[in-house]
């Protein structure tokens, strides 16, 4: 294991400068009505699937955390909905990785944010693929990075960021709220439907595979998992064995493409495939992502 740098803050500091107003007007501001978009899955934590990937909330009356923050306008929906339980400012927002649909809401919450944390390549990626041209004027960027975990104690709850190497990008970090047992796990799941392989940020299968097996090895039969995508808003949360499904898929995608590439077939050829064997009833978020997968495989097969 490689010295994990981290980083403990104690409640208490989160207390100075981390209020939108004075705490004793914050509560009942609770409430666990749930609008449309906004979703409470175990007590003082839930979901908002506007667009994009997942935004992950927990709400409480020593501290505020968000994980992702899909798109400037969505964020906005979020923001307005979150103020309606609580009076605080955000304390954490948590980036999963640098995906679009999920840093660039940033812009719009960087005004009620304290502090912006990602994995570093996260960062990295993110002013590689947006740093530049149009849309670098909307970037903000995480403040606070790390290499392979990071814990916060937020009083009620801790939560602890794990980075378990390249796998939807080089850059993805899962975020567990270890009391409440709830972790965000961003795009290392799609769920019932295609995954979004982004090679240039550093997808690959294998990867895919040796992560999900590291995430399904920390984490137990409790936990209530977040992906940022899934075929209907039900499906973006679930329990562990969806990671070996997940994991499962990436495994046959790769036999699949490897045998098709050994009885000589070509990449176009290839993708004409009616699916991979096992996944066929797999949805398309967006057409062209099941050949979007053969391809990945076929490159990375080549490499
Ligand atoms: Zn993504």
């Amino acid at each position: 294991m490689k010295s994990n740098r981290r980083s403990f803050i104690k409640s208490s500091s989160l207390l100075i400068g981390g209020l939108l107003y004075p705490r004793r007007n914050i509560f009942g501001a609770i409430n666990f009505f749930s609008p449309e978009g906004i979703k409470e899955i175990r007590p003082n934590i839930g979901i908002f699937t506007e667009k994009g990937g997942t935004i992950g909330w927990y709400v409480s009356d020593d501290a505020v955390v968000v994980v992702d923050s899909q798109f400037p306008d969505s964020a906005k929906h979020f923001v307005e909905e979150l103020k309606k339980k609580t009076k605080r400012k955000i304390d954490i927002l948590f980036n999963t990785h640098h995906h679009g649909d999920h840093t660039s809401g940033n812009y719009y919450m960087k005004d009620f944010v304290e502090k912006i944390v990602a994995q570093e390549n996260c960062v990295k990626l993110q002013k590689k693929f947006y740093g530049k041209g149009e849309r670098k004027e909307k970037q903000v960027y995480a403040n606070t990075t790390f290499k392979d975990e990071w814990e916060l104690d937020l009083g009620k709850e801790k939560i602890k960021a794990s980075y378990f190497g390249n796998a939807h990008t080089s850059g993805d970090a899962v975020l567990h709220f270890q009391n409440a047992n709830v972790v965000h796990i961003g795009d290392l799941v799609f769920n019932h439907t295609y995954p979004y392989m982004d090679r240039p940020a550093g997808c690959t299968a294998s990867g895919s595979i040796k992560v999900l097996e590291k995430a399904a090895s920390v984490f137990d039969k409790d936990t209530k998992f977040i992906c940022g995508h899934a075929d209907t808003d039900e499906n973006v949360t679930f329990s562990i064995d969806v990671l070996s499904v997940m994991r499962d898929y990436f495994s046959a995608l790769l036999e699949f493409v490897g045998k098709e590439m050994k009885a000589g077939k070509t990449l176009s050829e290839i993708q004409k495939a009616a699916g991979v064997p096992g996944f066929e009833k797999l949805t398309e978020r967006w057409e062209g992502a099941k050949e979007m997968n053969l391809k990945a495989a076929y490159e990375e097969l080549s490499t």
